[in-house]
């Protein structure tokens, strides 16, 4: 038996082709949260439903429960994200994107902010066209503090000095503190000063508010390897789609 409908939206994380013309998509939602979708038919050229059914595609959905599965009835897209499909270095970085946030949500998990923090880094990559190291930088830091891996950067952790000496982010333990007073099984990422007031806007900023930060490329890249530093760490992991972003940016630098 069918089960009812469901209206929701979300965004494609993941598509796979599978037998005869159908794919299964991972698709993030707002209030489902991650699910797996059957997409019946979804490779032929006439689908209602193709255009949906790709990668960073962001749709209205119509789907309904069989077994443990969702079936995709309807769709109507309402962001492709061509600028980010366009651009070969973009398109990588945004894969990294979708496996991060696939590999920090759950099904039945309440994903309203996370599906918008990532909708408004495509958008800020694609059609913004801010720089990809200050997007992916504030990404990943605003992405852990949603999913409780807050850090404590409000000053030096240790000391309580508002203006930590040389300020370190310590990316074990979560936490800023001056050079000085680190911890021993830490590890401790340099930033500068301007680097740190970066983060506090990062991580306390409103939502719309999150890629409106200045700082210059050195600071800005001692935040990046911190941020980066601070995925896999807390994460325990690595990110194939992030080895591969950083093996096509290596001839330029
Ligand atoms: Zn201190």
């Amino acid at each position: 038996m069918q089960s009812a409908k469901i209206v929701t939206s979300g965004l494609v994380l993941r598509e796979t082709e599978t037998k005869e013309a159908d794919k299964i998509l991972t698709v993030l939602t707002p209030d489902l949260g991650k699910i797996a979708l059957i997409a019946r038919g979804a490779r032929r050229r006439s689908s209602r439903i193709a255009a949906a059914s790709q990668l960073l595609a962001y749709s209205e959905l119509t789907v309904y429960k069989k077994g443990n599965w969702y079936m995709l009835d309807e769709a109507s897209t309402r962001e492709l994200f061509d600028g980010v499909r366009q651009d070969f270095a973009c398109l990588s970085l945004a894969s990294y994107f979708v496996e991060l946030t696939e590999a920090v949500s759950g099904e039945g998990e309440e994903s309203q902010q996370l599906l918008s923090l990532i909708l408004n880094a495509l958008y800020a990559l694609g059609t913004l066209k801010k720089d990809p190291l200050q997007v992916k930088t504030a990404f990943e830091l605003r992405l852990l503090a949603l999913c409780g891996f807050e850090p404590l950067c409000d000053g030096c952790a240790v000391c309580g000095a508002e203006q930590p000496e040389a300020p370190v982010f310590d990316v074990v333990h979560g936490v800023v503190c001056c050079r000085e007073c680190r911890e021993e099984g830490g590890l401790a990422m340099p930033l500068s000063l301007g680097a740190l007031a970066a983060l506090q806007h990062i991580l306390y900023c409103p939502p719309k508010k999150l890629y409106s930060f200045a700082l210059d490329t050195p600071q800005l890249r001692l935040l990046g390897q911190a941020a980066e530093a601070f995925v896999a760490t807390q994460l325990e992991r690595s990110f194939r789609t992030l080895d591969f972003y950083k093996s096509i940016l290596l001839p330029q630098e």
